[in-house]
């Protein structure tokens, strides 16, 4: 819907520091505690576990995609 390309995605928001947002599932992941992290067109992105990391090298441009939807 033409709406909501104007709101915000959730991995552009402000997090606090040491927080990263898993652009797969929309989770908080602690930077200190990552365990599993992926780059990406020089991004290094965070995810809460090995399965969101594995959706996410499988097609990075969908879960980078305006379209997307983070969930669980
Ligand atoms: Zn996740």
């Amino acid at each position: 819907m033409w709406w909501r390309r104007r709101l915000p995605r959730m991995n552009e928001q402000a997090t606090p520091p040491g927080i990263a947002i898993d652009p797969v599932c929309g989770m908080q992941v602690v930077l200190a505690d990552a365990q599993h992290t992926s780059e990406h067109e020089g991004t290094t992105y965070y995810f809460c576990a090995k399965g969101c990391r594995l959706d996410f090298e499988d097609d990075p441009a969908r879960i980078l995609s305006p379209d997307y939807e983070p969930h669980m």
